[in-house]
């Protein structure tokens, strides 16, 4: 079936306005910060701008101040605000915020909305998202859940250990995954609480060191003891956590990827005004078929990856689960990206290592997304049993 891949007028102006504000107003920021940033008022001042640029919140329902993005306006739209690191933090669509904001518009309930889903969206809060546990609990398994929430009186306990929580320290709640039925192993049973962060039965253990720095509010090691939560924290219905994962990561994926795509094409610009610029051996590096090979490939790994992503979104968009085509997008554009990275880093040569250009930092953020929102090895292994299951093959 053929898919229409133009963004409708207004969709295509937001995202020119977008990349405006972004290059003018985020960039240098960015730069002054190494691409890091850990104080609120720069992020409040960054979302001050992007709110009188016109260009906040663009994915959430209007009704909630947003621009009621579909899919494919967000692949627009959020490729241009991950042209910088701090874009996303700028517009409000950084993770894990922006898939909480998709998972409470989905299945919370109003009052659910007012007390969570509104504040975050204003930028007022931060939020986490607890699912993966130290080994053995959950990870690229995630049935392998071993968080437990038993019922008490008026509401649930809590136990269990995450890790890997971004954005946890200063989050004004978690949306946390916890086994309500069955055992580890089990493929159903999981319930999602929304946990606040005053609960004096979760804490915050640790902040992990990692390669990555630049997602707002670190990764932490949480412990959930005795972390008593009232019915209503309940988010959706009980024993139905794994189905609202799924509404929560296909697109959560596919954001990612739209995100990072911003930071290929960040870094193939700046290799390319390097190359056009430096001369080596009698001719400029732009005009050596190496380089150029490189420059290429950069562009294909680009152009397929947006492809992928506009494909998945478009499925999305239609109602579907899109499976396949998030996991098969997702894959194609965690590798694809790095790779633009590491060819953009050959290309600069010692320039690309130096702090003088923040490939080095684009890097080490883009590394990990090979694992998280499931690894490149789970993404394959799932693609492969799909196509190995179909029975008219
Ligand atoms: C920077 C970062 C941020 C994160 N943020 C969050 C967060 O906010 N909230 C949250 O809940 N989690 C978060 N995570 C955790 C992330 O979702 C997990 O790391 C991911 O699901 C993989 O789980 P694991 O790390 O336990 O690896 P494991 O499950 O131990 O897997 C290890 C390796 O096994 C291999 N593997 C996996 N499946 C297969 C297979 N079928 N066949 C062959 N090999 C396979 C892969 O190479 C994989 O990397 C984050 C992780 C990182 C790195």
């Amino acid at each position: 079936m053929p898919v229409d891949l133009t963004p409708d007028p207004a969709v295509a102006e937001l995202a020119k306005r977008t990349a405006a504000f972004v290059r003018e107003v985020v960039v240098p920021v960015e730069e002054r910060h190494a691409g890091v940033v850990r104080d609120d008022a720069v992020r409040a001042e960054l979302q001050r701008a992007a709110r009188e640029a016109g260009v906040f919140a663009p994915h959430v329902g209007v009704e909630h101040g947003g621009h009621g993005l579909d899919m494919r306006g967000r692949a627009a739209v959020f490729e241009e605000a991950g042209y910088s690191l701090l874009g996303p933090l700028a517009l409000n669509i950084a993770a894990p915020d922006e898939g909480n904001m998709h998972l409470l518009e989905a299945v919370a309930t109003q009052e659910q909305k007012e007390r969570y889903l509104a504040p975050l969206v204003a930028g007022e809060v931060r939020s986490c998202f607890a699912m993966t546990e130290p080994a053995p609990g959950a990870g690229s398994d995630p049935a392998a859940l071993t968080t437990r929430a038993e019922k008490v009186p008026g509401g649930w306990r809590i136990d269990g250990r995450k890790w890997f929580i971004t954005g946890a320290d200063g989050a004004a709640f978690a949306i946390c995954m916890a086994r309500t039925s069955g055992a580890p192993g089990d493929r159903g049973g999981a319930t999602m609480f929304l946990v606040d962060a005053d609960n004096p039965g979760m804490t915050l253990v640790r902040h992990i060191d990692t390669l990555d720095e630049s997602l707002y509010g670190g990764h932490l090691e949480v412990a959930f003891e005795g972390c008593v939560v009232p019915d209503d924290a309940v988010l959706g219905a009980v024993d139905e956590g794994y189905r609202y994962a799924q509404v929560r990561l296909g697109p959560a994926r596919m954001t990612h990827c739209m995100r990072w795509l911003g930071i290929a094409r960040r870094s193939q610009d700046i290799a390319v005004a390097r190359a056009r610029e430096r001369e080596l051996f009698g001719s400029r590096l732009a005009d050596l078929g190496m380089v150029q090979a490189m420059i290429a490939d950069n562009e294909i790994d680009i152009a397929a990856s947006r492809g992928l992503v506009l494909q998945a979104c478009w499925e999305l968009d239609r109602g579907g689960s899109a499976a396949q085509a998030t996991a098969i997008a997702k894959t194609f554009t965690a590798e694809a990206v790095w790779r633009v990275v590491d060819r953009a880093v050959q290309i600069c040569g010692s320039l690309g290592i130096s702090g003088d250009v923040l490939l080095g930092r684009f890097l080490r953020e883009v590394r990990p997304f090979r694992i998280y929102d499931g690894p490149s090895e789970t993404h394959r292994w799932a693609i492969a049993k799909r196509v190995a299951g179909r029975v008219d093959r």
